[in-house]
């Protein structure tokens, strides 16, 4: 039997940040904690969302949230929301802030540790009550703003994937302005990661024809448009297709994700070569794509009507001419991975969330193969 779940309120459009105080309110926040980064504050993009509130509205900043989210800035972040009063968060970022913003949320309405609540070890159901958030992307990528998850590597080292239906923000504000400023590299390393979410939530076993369609439809718009995105920063168009893609592929990956984000997941952990979780799920892309092909003949074909290709197109060489296209690496090689990695990323990605609804069992071998392919 399949269970079909909706998620959350969108507010899509230019002008979508207007909507923040009436979400805001709809939510019960009258203190709101805002998670955020530096880049993203210094931007002006924390003042474009803050200036449309109250003036009287107290409201507590933290931009301290790393590229890849720790327990430790979680529990910063945490002291924080609790000595200012907060009673709800702002997310305002990339998925990085975002995903901080879910743990706050979490460990402020059911307690900690952190690590009890991971959903391999069961952790769901030690979830009491999780802090209203509204989340606002200033990425078009992650799409957490719609999503059931959020990953923190943890003080162990572990980068955890916790995902329930408790964590999907109360509302999403989505407004493309906000992602004008991308720059090149990251307007195409976000764009593939939205573009990956497509791909991988369609490719699943898992049963839901509805999110498959909203997969179809982000990948269609999303593959059109990365590339008029990354060329021209400011094509209102291609910037409001690519924040769909992305809202799309995360509303289509509560169907699950594969071998890409397994493998991207235990990549992003190794602290010294700190990569981009959407580069590595472009360079990845290809080879999950030749692993998988035996068992997707089908989908592949739809995969590819989505993408514009011709019938005989392989998909994998279409994702390698886009990364080419749009200026990312080649490999994991090109980014810093060596041959003494494999094994530590292959034992990772084996016990990945993710590792579970790759369409093709993936062994260690098979992982291995992937990784090998991918360098
Ligand atoms: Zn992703």
């Amino acid at each position: 039997m399949a269970t079909l779940t909706y998620l959350t309120t969108t507010h899509f459009d230019y002008g979508a940040v207007q909507k923040v105080p009436s979400a805001l309110r709809r939510a019960g926040i009258s203190r709101p904690f805002i998670a955020t980064d530096v880049g993203v504050r210094t931007a002006g993009l924390v003042q474009a969302v803050t200036g449309t509130l109250d003036k009287d509205m107290p409201v507590s900043l933290f931009d301290g949230t790393p590229g890849n989210p720790t327990e430790a800035a979680v529990l910063k972040a945490l002291d924080q929301f609790t000595s200012d009063g907060c009673d709800g968060v702002l997310a305002i970022g990339g998925g990085s802030s975002m995903d901080l913003g879910k743990a706050v949320a979490l460990l402020s309405g059911s307690g900690g540790p952190l690590a009890q609540y991971d959903p391999l070890q069961g952790g769901g159901k030690l979830i009491k009550s999780v802090a209203p958030l509204i989340a606002i992307p200033t990425t078009a990528g992650t799409g957490s703003e719609v999503s059931v998850g959020f990953v923190i590597i943890m003080s162990d080292g572990r980068k955890v994937t916790f995902a329930s239906p408790h964590f999907v923000p109360r509302a999403a504000i989505c407004d493309p302005e906000l992602t004008f400023g991308l720059p090149k590299a990251l307007t195409a390393a976000t764009g593939m990661d939205a573009i990956t979410h497509c791909i991988e939530a369609f490719l699943t076993p898992t049963i839901n024809p509805p999110a498959d369609g909203v997969a179809l439809d982000g990948l269609w718009r999303g593959w059109h448009a990365l590339p008029i995105a990354v060329e021209n920063g400011q094509d209102r168009d291609a910037r409001w297709q690519m924040m769909m893609c992305s809202t799309e592929g995360a509303l289509s990956f509560i169907k699950g994700l594969g071998a890409v984000h397994a493998i991207s997941h235990a990549a992003g952990r190794i602290e010294r070569l700190n990569l981009h979780h959407g580069t590595l799920n472009a360079v990845l892309l290809p080879a999950v794509l030749r692993f998988n092909a035996s068992v997707c003949g089908e989908k592949y074909k739809r995969l590819g009507q989505a993408m514009g290709l011709s019938p005989k197109a392989d998909l994998a060489e279409a994702v390698s001419a886009m990364n080419a296209e749009i200026g990312l690496p080649s490999g994991l090689g090109d980014m810093g991975v060596e041959e003494e990695n494999i094994p530590e990323l292959v034992a990772y990605s084996m016990k990945d969330l993710s590792a579970a609804t790759n369409p093709r069992g993936a062994t260690e071998d098979g992982f291995e193969a992937i990784i090998r392919g991918s360098l």
